[in-house]
């Protein structure tokens, strides 16, 4: 089955700015405080896909007393005015992304790090099973190693080369 993505009004290639979040905001009826146009600014531009605790624990920082329901409200408001997509690599907790691009992530099972990652053809894929199922969004999430840790285990190897040299294994020594 031919498997077409319906693409919504998404505009490509934006991340907007903290003053346009702000209009967005007003033009949605929302008040906007200095906690919300703080969480504007530390999202703009953001590509390591925070969780609200992430989030919450840098804008502490700035702005000590911010509560985490405020983050929560904030990014949940962010969400639902298309403003940022919500993404979940396994980790347990939502991850927040500013790009609203169409794209997809690569993660990395040792440190967690997340990327942008974009795949030409995405919306043609082949699907067989989906059996009148009217799709909106699909994602492709790619898990491994990245190069600092790749690099690490590396690293790790090399020394444990050059140091001790491991004592042959006994033959005759058997796992119970
Ligand atoms: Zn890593
Ligand atoms: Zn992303």
């Amino acid at each position: 089955m031919d498997c077409r993505l319906r693409r919504g009004a998404t505009t490509f290639g934006s991340v907007k700015t903290p003053a346009e979040l702000t209009e967005t905001f007003r033009a949605n009826g929302l008040k906007v405080t200095p906690q919300r146009q703080l969480l504007f600014g530390l999202m703009h531009g953001n590509t390591v896909h925070p969780t609200a605790e992430a989030l919450y624990a840098e804008a502490s920082e700035r702005m000590p007393g911010i509560s985490l329901r405020t983050v929560y409200q904030t990014l949940t408001d962010l969400a639902s005015m298309g403003e940022l997509r919500l993404i979940d690599v396994g980790s347990g907790a939502t991850r927040f992304d500013p790009n609203t691009d169409d794209h997809h992530h690569v993660v990395c099972s040792s440190c967690g790090e997340v990327r942008d990652v974009y795949v030409a053809g995405s919306d043609r894929l082949k699907v067989d099973g989906l059996d009148g199922f009217t799709v909106e969004q699909a994602s492709i999430l790619f898990s491994g190693t990245c190069t600092a840790c790749a690099a690490e285990v590396d690293k790790v190897s090399r020394a444990s080369a050059r140091g001790e040299e491991r004592k042959p294994t006994n033959p005759k020594e058997r796992m119970s």
